[in-house]
């Protein structure tokens, strides 16, 4: 019987055996993931902040996917595309007739100094919550330190993420503050980053509303200057030094190792895909979500990597998948982006969207906006809408 792997459970992964299933393929299809549960990346820079639990932004793959779908708990080594099998940690190899990659993303230090060593990064549950567990016994350190350094948090990148994280800790420091009686004043919330302008893919309004609220919040950002060096406990541009004990990496994202492990033409672990998103070359190898790049027809600039392009990209993957099992042609990518919601802590944003019509929103009600796409993708991805559909 012919055999469908899917590597990564994440946006793009689940939402492909999900659109696998629905396509009812006459095939074999195994979900591989090196966790038992899925967790929503998008909310990850809430757990390094400590807003929210891992518990509410998780949950168990098993109970989420069709029966039809085999699921494998282990870790991707690398692919042998010779052989089409995947080479996996505990278990024996893979053998596969089609693969959808979808192993999703890492931090991208791109090669700074003392980057990788001397800050703390996150790209799945792990990682954010050992943020989180280092910034609070830090900050609660001081109590007998006194080292004011302790009270010093610095965000390396203002991209999306940092932003997002931005606002998280300016709204939980300040009750860590009281909870473990910290000098308030004491405190420093730092970001440093290369670009001039903060949130470029926002109107110049939108994102000068959400640098003046995190300011108005405490925040400091220090914008259109080079990260040089990162030693323990300095970050280190040109002209100047940022001392804190907690320091944040959010400066990027590459793609999976295993992309580059297995031998991909890539660039940052990404590789650009065909227009129907199989590999050039090996017509039964697609990839999905933040391990591959997808050049903008119009632009011929690559898409952010984005949940909302990897759920996209999985719909058509699957519909690909169906019409080569059934002898049909396949479909060409094309994408429309809904626009971009970015939080400023649980009750601010700001957001563009084009949804009936085209809206620019800022404050409390985008807070609403981002719970309610948050929302949707837990219902779609779990299946919940169709076992409620179905009852
Ligand atoms: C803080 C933050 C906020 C964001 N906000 C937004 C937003 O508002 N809107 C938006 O559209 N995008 C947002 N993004 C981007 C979005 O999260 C990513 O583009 C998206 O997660 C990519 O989906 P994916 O399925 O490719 O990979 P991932 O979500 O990274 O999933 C990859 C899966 O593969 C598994 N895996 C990884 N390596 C292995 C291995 N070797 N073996 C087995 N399994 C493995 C992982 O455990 C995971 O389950 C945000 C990202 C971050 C970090």
């Amino acid at each position: 019987m012919t055999t469908i792997a899917v590597l990564g459970a994440g946006y793009a992964g689940m939402r492909a055996v999900k659109r696998l299933v629905h396509e009812k393929v006459d095939a074999r299809i195994v979900l591989v993931n090196n966790n038992p549960y899925h967790y929503e990346s998008t909310q990850l820079h809430e757990i390094a902040a400590g807003t929210k639990e891992p518990s509410d932004i998780t949950f168990d793959i098993r109970d989420a996917v069709s029966d039809k779908v085999e699921v494998v708990i282990d870790t991707v080594e690398r692919i042998d595309r010779e052989s089409k099998q995947v080479v996996l940690k505990e278990s024996q190899p893979l053998a596969y007739d089609y693969l959808v990659n979808a192993l999703g993303f890492e931090s991208e230090t791109f090669g700074i100094p003392g980057a990788e060593e001397n800050s703390l990064s996150f790209s799945n549950i792990d990682s954010a919550l050992a943020v989180r567990e280092h910034m609070e016994k830090t900050l609660a350190n001081y109590a007998t330190s006194h080292d004011e350094n302790d009270l010093h948090i610095v965000v390396c990148g203002a991209g999306f993420t940092g932003i997002e994280l931005l606002g998280e800790l300016a709204w939980r420091v300040p009750q860590l503050a009281k909870q473990y009686s910290l000098p308030e004043d004491l405190i420093r919330i730092t970001c440093v980053e290369a670009s001039p302008k903060i949130l470029a893919m926002l109107p110049d309004n939108l994102s000068k509303w959400a640098v003046d609220y995190l300011t108005s919040k405490g925040v400091e950002i220090h914008n259109g200057i080079m990260i040089t060096e990162v030693r323990p406990g300095v970050v280190v541009t040109a002209d100047q030094e940022f001392h804190a004990n907690t320091i944040i990496w959010t400066t990027g994202v590459r793609g999976s190792h295993v992309i580059c492990d297995s031998g991909y033409e890539q660039k940052r672990n990404r590789v650009i895909v065909e227009d129907d998103l199989s590999v050039k070359g090996h017509p039964d190898e697609y990839l999905v979500g933040d391990v591959s790049a997808v050049p903008d027809a119009q632009s011929g600039r690559l898409y952010p990597t984005t949940a909302q392009i990897s759920i996209a990209q999985a719909d058509v993957v699957a519909a690909n998948i169906a019409a080569r099992l059934a002898g049909r042609e396949p479909h060409k990518f094309t994408f429309k982006s809904l626009g971009t919601v970015c939080s400023l802590g649980p009750h601010a944003g700001v957001a563009e969207l084009n949804m009936m019509g085209h809206w620019k929103l800022k404050g409390h009600k985008v807070s609403m906006v981002k719970r309610l796409v948050n929302d949707r993708s837990v219902l779609e991805l779990a299946h919940v809408k169709e076992m409620l559909e179905s009852n």
